[in-house]
């Protein structure tokens, strides 16, 4: 498996740097033969070469099987003619990265002020509410007169067919219950649309238990009891709001993990921003980065029936668990100990697999 490595921007590099130890580390183990290419995008590259994203990595990445993004600071990524692309956004795009894949879990040793949860959101990312993703002139707003915008909202039946499908594929190596979340109450057509394609997909997942909640309600349910979520599927949007809800009911936002799936493609990228305020600094918590990294391991595993892609994301996932309860973590996981110092730990750890 070939993995091009871009550091990012802000607390990327201290935090990408532990999963490229990790990823060194598990492959070794358990005989993965990892490549990892490293090469730069962001603003490093934006210094150096005068653009975020230089072209030739787009085919570098397309030649390789995964993507290992650091976080990109995109706030000034306003000019693309000035070469101020946003990597994040240009490979999602142009690999069709369909699936935006975020688990939340609540770790032992993580302080948090609700109940566990252990659940992932998969959230359809191509379409929707979202201006970029639905036309090509980027742009799903009008302004109809200077007091009226109309916002335009795309549901297609392949789009979501194929998240339908990811989502269940999930449920079925996890605890087999899916919750279907929208507000086809209102949004009578397209998620409408949403949900009949859920149940066609489902016809084909016996085992898996579907539970259809409006999104509104769903707000009171995860946080009233968490717990009894496993995998969610939703539309975009929702799934953009609700996934920043899970991940801070969890404990911290530096555990937020996410992998960008597509058909032929996945791309690991921590689900928080840069924190250009603790950047450099040596307290980033860089298991949100490894935990991705785990989860390309696993996706690629399953893509492939290679199950020792499968079993080297598992004992990654489970070893981190164990780090954290033992305390051997950063401050914002109720740890003591430094970015590097966490990092060493958990090699150390993986070293005696
Ligand atoms: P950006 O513009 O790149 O999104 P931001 O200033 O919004 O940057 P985020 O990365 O979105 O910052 O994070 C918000 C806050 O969460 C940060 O200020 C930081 O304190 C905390 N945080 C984010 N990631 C981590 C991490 N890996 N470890 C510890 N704390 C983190
Ligand atoms: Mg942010």
């Amino acid at each position: 498996m070939k993995i091009i490595v871009l550091p990012g921007d802000g607390i990327g590099p201290e935090t990408v740097s532990v999963a490229v130890d990790a990823l060194a580390v598990i492959s070794q183990k358990f005989r993965l033969g990892l490549k990892l290419e490293h090469d730069i995008a962001g603003h490093d590259s934006l210094k150096l070469h005068g653009t975020t994203l230089r072209p030739h990595l787009l085919d570098a990445v397309k030649n390789a099987d995964g993507l290992l993004l650091g976080p990109m600071s995109t706030y000034d990524f306003k000019d693309e003619s000035k070469g101020e692309i946003n990597p994040s956004k240009y490979f999602r795009k142009s690999l069709d990265l369909f699936a935006n894949i975020r688990p939340a879990k609540t770790f032992d040793g993580a302080q948090t002020r609700y109940g566990k949860l252990d659940l992932v959101v998969v959230r359809e990312n191509t379409e929707g509410f979202y201006a970029d993703r639905n036309v090509e002139s980027g742009s799903s707003e009008m302004l109809i007169t200077p007091d009226v915008v109309v916002s335009l909202r795309r549901i297609t039946r392949d789009c979501c067919l194929r998240i339908a499908r990811s989502a269940f594929e999930l449920a079925m190596i996890r605890r087999k219950h899916l919750t279907v979340v929208h507000k086809a109450n209102v949004l009578r057509i397209g998620d409408g649309m949403f949900i009949d394609m859920c149940r066609e997909v489902g016809r084909e997942f016996p085992e898996v238990t579907v539970e259809e909640i409006i999104v509104d309600a769903m707000m009171a349910h995860v946080v009233r009891a968490p717990e009894r979520f496993d995998v969610i599927v939703t539309t975009n949007m929702f799934g953009d709001i609700l996934s920043d809800l899970t991940a801070e009911l969890s404990g911290s936002l530096g555990m937020a993990a996410s992998v960008n799936a597509g058909a032929q493609y996945a791309m690991a990228q921590a689900a928080h921003g840069s924190a250009p305020d603790i950047a450099g600094q040596n307290i980033a918590n860089p298991f949100s980065q490894v935990w991705s990294a785990s989860m390309l391991l696993a996706w690629y595993g399953q893509r492939q029936g290679r199950s020792e892609f499968v079993q080297a994301s598992r004992a990654m996932d489970h070893h981190m668990a164990s780090a954290i309860a033992a305390r051997e973590s950063t401050r914002d996981m109720g740890g003591l100990l430094g970015t590097r110092e966490t990092g060493a730990a958990f090699i150390k750890r993986l070293a005696t697999i």
